[in-house]
C-alpha cells in the first residue's frame, strides 16, 4: 500500500498532543509536502511510531523537545524521532533492540513497559525492507532513525 508519511506523522503528533501538553513537551513534525509516498502497511507503521514516540515522551523531561523528521533520500525515505531526553548509556545501545531489554532496571520499572517495543519496531521495519538504528548521548537525547523504500516515480 502506498502511503503518505506526512499524514501519518501529523496523525501521530495529534494522538500525542494532549500527553505532550501535560508533560510540557513540545512536539514538531518536519516533513516536506513533496515527500514521495512509501510502500508500507499504515497500521504497522503507526505501531512503530507509537512506540518510538511513547519512548521519547517517557524519557524526556518537561520543557523538552521531540521532533518527527522525514526526508527523502535517493532510494528511500528516512524518518527520525529525535528527543532531548535523558539518553541511553553507550554500554546499553548494542542490546537495545533485543526482546525484553531495558536500560537500568530501577529507571525502567518506574516508567513501565515490557521492553518489547523496539524489537517489534525492528521486526516491522525490516519486514518492509527498511532498517532502524539508534543514536544517543546521555543527558542530551536520543535519535531513532528508520528507513523505508520509496515508491518509484510513476508507480504511485
Ligand atoms: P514497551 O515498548 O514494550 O512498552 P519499553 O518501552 O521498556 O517497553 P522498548 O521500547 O523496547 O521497551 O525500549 C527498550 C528500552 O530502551 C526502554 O526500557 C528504555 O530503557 C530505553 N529507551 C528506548 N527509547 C528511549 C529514549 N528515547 N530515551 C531513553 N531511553 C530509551
Ligand atoms: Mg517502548
Amino acid at each position: 500500500q502506498n502511503i503518505n508519511l506526512v499524514q501519518i506523522l501529523d496523525d501521530v503528533a495529534d494522538r500525542f498532543a494532549f500527553q505532550c501538553r501535560q508533560q510540557e513537551i513540545s512536539m514538531f513534525v518536519e516533513a516536506p509536502s513533496t515527500l514521495p509516498l512509501v510502500a508500507a502497511d499504515p497500521d504497522k507503521l503507526d505501531q512503530v511510531l507509537d512506540n518510538l514516540v511513547t519512548n521519547a515522551i517517557k524519557h524526556t523531561p518537561a520543557q523538552g523537545i521531540i521532533r518527527l523528521v522525514a526526508t527523502a533520500k535517493q532510494e528511500l525515505i528516512e524518518v527520525k524521532v529525535i528527543d532531548s531526553g535523558i539518553g541511553i548509556p553507550a554500554k546499553d545501545l548494542p542490546r537495545i533492540f533485543e526482546r525484553f531489554y531495558r536500560v537500568d532496571k530501577a529507571r525502567s520499572r518506574k516508567l513501565g513497559g515490557t521492553g518489547l517495543g523496539l524489537s517489534i519496531a525492528k521486526q516491522i521495519i525490516e519486514a518492509h525492507g527498511g532498517s532502524i538504528w539508534i543514536e544517543s548521548v546521555v543527558d542530551k537525547g536520543t535519535t531513532v532513525t528508520f528507513t523505508l523504500p520509496r515508491v518509484k516515480e510513476g508507480a504511485a
